[in-house]
């Protein structure tokens, strides 16, 4: 009876996560979708604390269980509540870094009962210890050393990931570290795959060989990658957890845990590629590319090439409420400012004089996979109102002015025009279409690409110099006056 309400716990957990992660793809119902799944979540581990039984016995454990729930939810619950919008992928890393050690764990305690097994029979069976583990448990083996092995190196590589995006942790490669790499991960799979057949009381220390390896193997395969390119990582190595959180529902023969394992693993290698696809690079050319390191890298700018010009505050106040179409142009400098909820207020004020008012979201403008959506939606902006990047395309040539704010790369010309350019391919906005372009940002320095964009420089476009917040906030006041 209640094995059986325990698969419900287990069918209902499924299904949230499934509801739930449809939901996250439109920003209209993502909040409500986080929810449903994160409510399935807690009938499937309750279901498990209460109703759980081996061999007629409960979980009991209540103290140690509850005590780490309680101090679980608090932590989480503080440091979502206290992080920055921007700084979400360094939390996401850690989060994931988190999962992947649970996946990692769940192997070692697992290949502690085998020990446990094998140690007993050594002592208790005459002759057991020339003997190897039975064939039947080359399956259960596989999946606990690739659990160890998936998880060690989410744990290892998110950790890295985590410091790379707080500037803690900075790049590193030395000569030949690819074919080191390389040759440390098939040593590992090939000593695993040995163990797999080969298990006995005097070998079981190498399962202990290979955890150290692959969390040395995450270690090395994250650091030589380029900062800039860390939520591309971050988003490789959650597919990683997912796979390693899979393992362990095999295990344990749990099929909530293999629907989320294998659903986070999904999602997270379709996120990677997209995020490739919209910056039109490979992953092999983001795991070892090293695009957008640091400013002294390649692909750094040499500084302001040309002449451009400014403009004022009050004409770019008077160029926006005398035209028909505006079109603004959200990127990371937007949510660095927090200007948002200003952004808003400007485009609330100019349609009520009567300019249309839209916004253009390219798919990789900010820091992660719909940053711009998430903070317009913070801001109240109508989902209406944003215009995806072909769309907005056609659109620009009929537009008067195109207000960009905090946006560098996605509207960088070098993506169609220059070859040699890092981004050369990537699709942009085509913002130089319009009549008039106005850019905000606080100096002529390069965005995450380290590259100069010529659109700066080019007759049509004017630079309005502050933080995103100010200038807006200005901008406003000087409308109002008008
Ligand atoms: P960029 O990083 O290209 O440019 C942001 C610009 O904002 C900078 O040039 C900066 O100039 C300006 N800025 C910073 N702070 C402020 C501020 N307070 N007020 C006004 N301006 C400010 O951003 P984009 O959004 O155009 O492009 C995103 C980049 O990130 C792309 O190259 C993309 O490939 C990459 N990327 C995106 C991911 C995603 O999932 N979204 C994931 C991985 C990478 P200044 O310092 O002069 O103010």
């Amino acid at each position: 009876m209640e094995l059986s309400l325990l698969t419900v716990c287990y069918l209902i957990g499924s299904l949230t996560f499934i509801i739930g992660l449809k939901m996250l793809s439109h920003p209209d119902s993502a909040r409500k979708g986080n929810l449903v799944a994160a409510v399935g979540m807690a009938i499937a581990i309750f279901g498990t604390i209460f109703l759980y039984e081996e061999e007629g016995k409960k979980l009991g454990n209540y103290s140690w269980i509850f005590g780490g729930l309680i101090l679980g939810t608090i932590v989480g619950v503080l440091a979502a509540k206290k992080v920055k919008m921007t700084a979400m992928p360094e939390m996401v890393s850690l989060f994931n870094g988190m999962g992947g050690a649970c996946a990692a764990l769940i192997s070692v305690n697992e290949f502690g009962h085998i020990s446990e097994m094998l140690n007993f029979s050594v002592e208790n069976i005459p002759g057991w210890h020339t003997t190897i583990m039975p064939p039947s448990m080359a399956g259960t083996l596989i999946t606990i050393f690739l659990g160890l092995i998936i998880g060690a190196v989410s744990f290892a590589g998110s950790m890295i990931a985590w410091g790379k995006l707080n500037g803690k942790i900075k790049d590193f490669a030395f000569p030949g570290q690819q074919i080191f790499n390389l040759v440390l991960l098939a040593a590992t799979l090939i000593t695993a795959g040995y163990l797999v057949f080969n298990l006995h009381a005097g070998n079981t220390y190498l399962f202990y060989v290979i955890a150290a390896a692959a969390l040395i193997y995450g270690v090395l395969f994250v650091l030589p990658i380029g900062g800039a390119d860390m939520p591309v990582v971050i988003s490789l190595l959650n597919s990683f957890t997912g796979v390693a959180a899979a393992c362990g529902g095999f295990l344990y023969d749990n099929q909530v845990m293999l629907t989320g394992g294998i659903l986070v693993g999904a999602a997270g290698t379709l996120l990677t590629i997209l995020m490739c696809k919209a910056m039109n690079r490979s992953l092999t050319n983001v795991l070892i590319g090293s695009f957008g390191g640091s400013a002294s890298g390649a692909g750094a700018a040499k500084g302001p090439q040309g002449n451009y010009k400014e403009i004022s505050l009050s004409d770019a106040a008077v160029c926006m409420c005398y035209a028909n179409k505006v079109i603004i142009v959200p990127g990371y400098g937007l949510a660095v400012a927090q200007a948002q909820h200003v952004c808003h207020e400007l485009e609330k004020l100019l349609e009520e004089k009567g300019v249309n008012v839209s916004y253009a979201i390219h798919p990789v403008a900010g820091r992660m996979p719909g940053h711009m959506n998430v903070l317009l939606a913070e801001a109240d902006v109508s989902y209406d109102k944003l215009q995806e990047m072909e769309q907005a395309n056609d659109e620009f040539k009929t537009t008067d002015v195109v207000l960009i704010l905090g946006a560098n790369d996605v509207v960088n010309p070098a993506a169609k025009t220059d070859p040699a350019s890092p981004i050369y391919g990537m699709p942009i906005l085509e913002v130089e279409q319009a009549k008039t372009v106005i850019v905000n940002k606080r100096s002529m320095k390069p965005g995450y690409a380290g590259i100069e964009n010529e659109l700066f420089f080019q007759p049509k476009t004017s630079m309005l110099f502050g933080d995103a917040k100010a200038a807006l906030q200005k901008l406003v006041a000087e409308i109002k006056s008008l």
